[in-house]
């Protein structure tokens, strides 16, 4: 039986991921491969955090059980579903699990069903909005048994995420704190990071090295000590053996979608706000800073001119953008923001540089050779004792040297979408470093 379940926390604390891993390290069922944290449209405008929704498959287990966790004891999966258990018995032990621990002006949502939704819904709840009536009608269609709390939307991503089939996947080891330290101060030793991450290049996002800040550590008052990312389910549970800090109350891998890029839509005719993009773009105007650290840049895609923001927390990404120049080709990749309209870089591919000429002093005056002065921004020059005009591109101009090259740009670690795919994924190293 498929089980799935979203929306049980608020910004104060608590966490869906550990909901999953208390019902989990308690369960009358066996779990049938890993629990999924699944994440959906980063832009939907009511998320909480990273717009996770959790499932897993339960029932009468077969086929060697691994360890993939530990509560109180050992937290296993098996390959195979051996048995059906039926979908009210689970839901009957699910429902007061949500009502113990949803917070506060959450919708909780939970799903059970023998069959997955149609993938669909899966790409459509990664990419787009989906309607609460749509997502169940689908599981009405389908048999599913579905509960609500308050408006009930938490049913949208709980279908969503049990509709996924893997296409690109990771694994996240998330490690949870005894409940009386939730909101004091973690203890987690930033060499240990630093040294997990040069131990096991099969994780990644692990820390932010021109600040030494450790990313897979959160700042919120939740119940999450640290998350490791990585490939590679055994390295995972190594890496974790290397890491200094509080011991754990609970541990457990999940299978995720997240550093897949699943949430970006290519080729988009239309553009729709609160929605990925990857777009082919020429730039059209110079950078410019904005009150708050943000950095703004104007660009064409055929008849239309967008902005695209580089925000103040992706840092020295920023001097990318500040590097531009008009002519310029790149492939961006960001959310498309309703109001202010901007798209909101995640990562870019600088394609093609254009030429740029930078102006080398002032036009000489024709009549007598003197330098022209300056009559004010854009309004040209001027000689005065000839009294001889000339206009702002009299100027001469020489190439510009670029300091920007070719090649794939993303933010640093601690700003990230959950669902962007790091260059490290994709196979590729950022050309150039900025500081
Ligand atoms: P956290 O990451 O801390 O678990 P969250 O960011 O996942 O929290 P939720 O509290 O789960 O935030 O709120 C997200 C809400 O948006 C859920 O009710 C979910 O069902 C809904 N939702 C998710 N994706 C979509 C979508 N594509 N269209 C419409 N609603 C969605």
């Amino acid at each position: 039986m498929y089980l799935a379940v979203d929306d049980t926390d608020s910004r104060d604390g608590m966490c869906t991921t550990y909901l999953l891993a208390k019902m989990i390290s308690e369960m009358p069922f066996d779990l049938i491969g890993l629990p999924r944290l699944v994440r959906l449209n980063p832009a939907v405008p009511w998320k909480t955090r990273g717009n996770g929704a959790l499932t897993m498959r339960v029932g009468v287990g077969g086929g060697e059980p691994r360890t993939i966790g530990e509560g109180d004891g050992e937290i296993r999966c098996h390959p195979r579903l051996r048995r059906e258990v039926s979908a009210e018995e689970v839901m009957d032990w699910a429902l007061p699990y949500v009502g113990e621990y949803m917070q506060a002006g959450s919708n909780p949502g939970i799903v059970v069903s023998r069959t997955k939704p149609p993938q669909r819904l899966y790409w459509q709840g990664a990419r787009e909005i989906l309607p609460i009536e749509d997502t169940a009608a689908v599981l009405d269609g389908m048999g599913a048994l579905r509960h609500g709390e308050g408006d009930g939307r938490g049913i949208v991503g709980a279908a969503c995420a049990m509709a996924w089939r893997p296409r690109d996947r990771s694994l996240e080891l998330l490690a949870y704190r005894e409940e009386q330290r939730w909101g004091s101060v973690r203890r987690l030793e930033i060499s240990s990071v630093e040294r997990l991450d040069a131990m096991y290049p099969s994780t990644f996002n692990n820390i932010e090295r021109r600040w030494m800040k450790a990313a897979i550590m959160p700042s919120t008052p939740c119940p999450v000590l640290y998350g490791i990312r990585g490939e590679d389910l055994s390295d995972l549970i190594a890496a974790k053996g290397t890491l200094e800090a509080e011991q754990p109350a609970i541990w457990l891998i999940f299978l995720t979608n997240q550093g897949s890029d699943d949430h970006v839509i290519e080729d988009a005719a239309e553009l729709l706000p609160n929605r990925s993009y990857r777009l082919s773009l020429t730039i059209s105007s110079l950078s410019r800073d904005e009150k708050g650290g943000h950095v703004i840049i104007r660009a064409r895609r055929g008849d239309e001119e967008l902005e695209c923001a580089a925000y103040e927390p992706s840092k020295e990404f920023r001097n990318l953008i500040r590097l531009l120049r008009p002519g310029d080709e790149i492939d961006a990749i960001g959310e498309l923001r309703e109001e202010p309209r901007t798209l909101n870089l995640e990562k870019v591919l600088v394609k093609r540089l254009a030429d740029s000429l930078l102006k080398a002093g002032n036009p000489r005056c024709p009549r007598c050779g003197r330098a022209a002065k300056s009559v004010g921004k854009g309004a040209g020059y001027r000689c005065r004792p000839c009294s001889v005009h000339l206009p702002e591109d009299a100027a001469p101009r020489s190439p510009e040297p670029r300091l920007v090259v070719p090649g794939w740009y993303e933010p640093p670690v601690c700003s990230r979408r959950h669902l962007s795919k790091p260059l490290c994924r994709m196979g590729e190293t950022q050309p150039l470093d900025f500081v």
